[in-house]
């Protein structure tokens, strides 16, 4: 059993890995940059080392500080949270040469998945529904226009090793290729050093359906259902919510069992999620995070389990707490993420809180770093907190959002809270009826400059 962890990570997450430690009776060591001397996760850490100055590049991601922080302290292991060193295969190579744990999978797994080619072959191999597109790297424009005439337009071109919803253009048209070939491939290279591009068949009105998947490392896995991320800005989810409004139990059923299989396939250790988009019934593989997403919240909220213990104790060996048939979903719930972003164009907004209220009361979580007088440093994402409600059925879980939104106060810095108050004015979001694209388009019809 592990004495000590360590998180290389900050802000809400890191509290959240801090508490499921606290909980576990497993002391736990944050790590800061000198920006983030004064921030919650380490004063609420048992120990705390500073690992660097602030941009991310020399602390968060600085892999020998990292690892001299674990040996200083004593951790015996490391919890990555998400961003950062979450999906980085060298970095958990590392570890393993230096017999630290990392509470997560496998280097060899993070290297297939964080490739989407290799991701999008090994995913196929298990018997994973893929979009119809290239399955290769497409070398240059010529065999982009020969491949977008075999699946037929709209076509996406994406980065191999694309994240964050950068180095992606969609091409309508064969006019349009050579244009989309070229300025994904510029972007992908200047964001990550890796030019490499593929193609898709673009789906036009999908929706982000995601399936929390959990494995022991030894050959079994179990999935929870499924979250709705639909609900995107530039490719970057705002709010979350589960069950899927638009999926079945037969659906979650039948791609839940998809995806369980492919991980207890290859042996998957801990906590990961198989990304689809969802069209007209049936499923399109896009990617697999092998690491805790941000919007892990809403699948404990209705399952009843802390993802976070659970990914401890397969890192410790322990076998899963839960089975398949252990795993039964209670009511609704959402998730919004608060960003310091001012609206209408979310440009980053840093500063100093100067008044902090968290909502509570029944089926309310706040998931936040901030108190009051708190500077938000410059240096690192801008999500401040997440929301989350967990009512009986979808409808009360709105109300509730409704709620805690109108309890909630963050003075000092804009914020993304009244873009929230607005979509729940909204007929859609009532429903539950969209899409990948409405809060784009209903962001240039509402909140234009
Ligand atoms: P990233 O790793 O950059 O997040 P993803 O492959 O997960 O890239 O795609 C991010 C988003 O881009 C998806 O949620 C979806 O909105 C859009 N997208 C990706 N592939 C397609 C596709 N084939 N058709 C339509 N939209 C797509």
């Amino acid at each position: 059993m592990f004495d000590k962890i360590l998180i290389a990570n900050r802000g809400e997450i890191a509290l959240r890995v801090v508490r499921a430690c606290r909980e576990m009776g497993i002391k736990s060591v944050a790590v800061h940059s000198t920006a983030d001397s004064d921030a919650m996760h380490v004063r609420m850490a048992d120990e705390a080392v500073c690992i660097g100055p602030p941009p991310g590049t020399e602390s968060y991601l600085s892999i020998p500080a990292i690892i001299s922080a674990c040996e200083i302290t004593g951790a015996q292991a490391i919890h990555p949270g998400y961003g950062f060193l979450s999906e980085n295969a060298s970095f958990v190579q590392i570890l393993e040469d230096h017999d630290i744990t990392f509470i997560g999978p496998t280097a060899e797994h993070i290297r297939i998945m964080g490739d989407k080619i290799s991701a999008i072959e090994t995913m196929k191999a298990l018997g994973v529904p893929c979009v119809p597109g290239s399955g290769g790297g497409v070398p240059d424009v010529a065999s982009a226009k020969k491949i977008g005439a075999e699946i037929g337009y709209p076509v996406i071109v994406k980065a191999t090793a694309g994240g964050g919803g950068r180095g992606m253009k969609v091409a309508m048209n064969a006019g349009e290729m050579e244009m989309a070939f070229m300025t994904a491939g510029s972007e992908a290279k200047a964001a990550f050093g890796n030019g490499e591009c593929y193609i898709e068949k673009y789906l036009q009105k999908p929706r982000h359906i995601e399936i929390q998947v959990f494995g022991d490392g030894k050959g079994k896995a179990v999935h929870l259902g499924e979250r709705d991320c639909s609900l995107q800005r530039r490719h970057q989810k705002v709010f979350e919510e589960a069950p899927g409004p638009s999926i079945d139990a037969q659906t979650r059923a039948r791609i839940g069992k998809i995806c369980a299989d492919a991980v207890a396939n290859i042996n998957y250790a801990g906590a990961g999620t198989i990304e689809f988009l969802f069209e007209d019934g049936e499923f399109y593989f896009i990617e697999m995070n092998t690491r805790l997403q941000v919007e892990h919240p809403v699948t404990e909220a209705i399952f009843g389990v802390d993802l976070v213990r659970e990914q401890i104790r397969v890192a410790e060996g322990l076998p899963m707490s839960f089975g398949q048939d252990d795993l039964e979903i209670h009511g609704h719930a959402i998730e919004v993420r608060i960003n310091a972003e001012k609206l209408p164009n979310f440009a980053p907004c840093p500063g100093r809180i100067s008044q902090y209220h968290a909502p509570g009361g029944l089926g309310v979580r706040m998931d936040s770093a901030l108190y009051d007088g708190y500077s938000i440093p410059p240096y690192y994402d801008s999500l401040i907190g997440k929301l989350i409600v967990h009512g009986r059925d979808r409808d009360a879980a709105l109300s509730r959002l409704n709620r805690a939104l109108g309890e909630l106060i963050v003075d000092g810095v804009d914020t993304t809270i009244p873009l929230f108050h607005q979509l729940l004015a909204e007929e859609d979001i009532l429903t539950g009826n969209y899409g990948i694209h409405w809060l784009e388009d209903w962001l240039e019809r509402n909140l234009t400059a």
